[in-house]
């Protein structure tokens, strides 16, 4: 396979182990900058171009698109879609995992459990949205916020209402959340792939910090997940569509709780804690995917042509 994986950092850790992995089973590799891409987009023929080269002849594009560059990173993924280069993770996917909100009223619709949530425009409905999701301590997070930075916990109604206040005075939409204390800084990350969970991680924070995020000083180990929370991780995953994603559930009182679903998870963390070869999986999986679409493909030509 000619694959190409959308990564601004070649030296991460998660897009070293991807090549690593990909190269091993005999595929050709292409590291691309979405912000150096740009693209012809017509109906005939679209096209795309990279530091004056065509990005012609690939079988598949593995997205590792962070959260800044979310807007141009996800149109040109669309573009290697239009194009017929099969997506590991679809575009559109991706973009509904990238709104909190969003994600939490799909997964709401399909019943998977999720902290009560709430969401509010109105300065004025601040203190009744507070008592909605049952008062102080609760959690407050930025809609597009990722690695913990963004979220913050307000312990009493007090300063809850200042910092919503403070979100809303500088325009920025955030939500308002149940705070899950039982899970006492910890939260379990299931990796799915092609709807499996191939790996789950404990995630703690540091003393004394109730987010546990890596990026934020957590620490990572091998997690032993239930029936329960590894079919909610499994219908979570295909409620978003993404095919590759880390579904991060809390331990609560009453059964697993979806925080977020996350299009781009870090190998480093799972694969440490587990000792699993995801990359391999990824890999393998973007293979059986191809294959099938190359099937596909070729047997709607036939019939076109008799
Ligand atoms: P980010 O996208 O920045 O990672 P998250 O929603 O995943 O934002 O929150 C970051 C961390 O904060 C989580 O990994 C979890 O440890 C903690 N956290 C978030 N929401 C809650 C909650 N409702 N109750 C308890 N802890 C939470
Ligand atoms: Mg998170």
């Amino acid at each position: 396979m000619k694959l190409a994986i959308l990564s601004r950092n070649p030296k991460l850790y998660s897009t070293r182990r991807i090549v690593e992995a990909a190269k091993e089973r005999g595929h050709e590799v292409k590291i691309i900058n979405v912000l150096k891409c740009y693209m012809n987009i017509t109906s005939l023929k679209p096209t795309m171009k990279y530091q004056g080269e065509s990005l012609e002849g690939f079988d598949a594009v593995i997205p590792r698109i962070g959260a800044s560059v979310t807007f141009y990173g996800t149109a040109v993924l669309r573009q290697f879609e239009m194009m017929g280069v099969y997506p590991l993770n679809e575009s559109v996917a991706i973009t509904r995992s990238r709104d909190k909100l969003r994600s939490m009223q799909l997964l709401a619709r399909k019943n998977i459990g999720l902290p009560v949530t709430g969401f509010a425009r109105n300065p004025g409905d601040i203190e009744d949205l507070i008592q909605e999701v049952g008062g102080a301590p609760l959690v407050i997070k930025l809609l597009e916020g990722t690695q913990g930075i963004g979220v913050v916990l307000a312990e009493t109604k007090k300063a809850a209402e200042s910092v919503i206040q403070a979100f809303m005075g500088l325009s920025v939409n955030i939500m308002v959340q149940e705070y899950i204390k039982e899970s006492s800084g910890t939260d379990i990350r299931c990796f799915v792939v092609n709807g499996k969970v191939v790996a789950a991680m404990k995630r703690k924070g540091p003393e004394g910090e109730f987010r546990s995020n890596l990026h934020r000083g957590g620490t990572a180990s091998l997690a032993k997940i239930n029936p329960q929370e590894r079919a909610t991780a499994i219908r979570a995953a295909k409620v978003m569509g993404l095919n590759v994603c880390g579904v991060d559930i809390l331990r609560s009182n009453h059964g697993p709780l979806v925080m977020e679903v996350n299009s781009s998870p870090g190998l480093e963390g799972v694969e440490t804690a587990t000792g699993k070869d995801v990359a391999k999986l990824i890999i393998e999986y973007t293979e059986k995917q191809v294959k099938a679409t190359a099937g596909k493909k070729s047997r709607t030509s036939t019939k076109g042509k008799g």
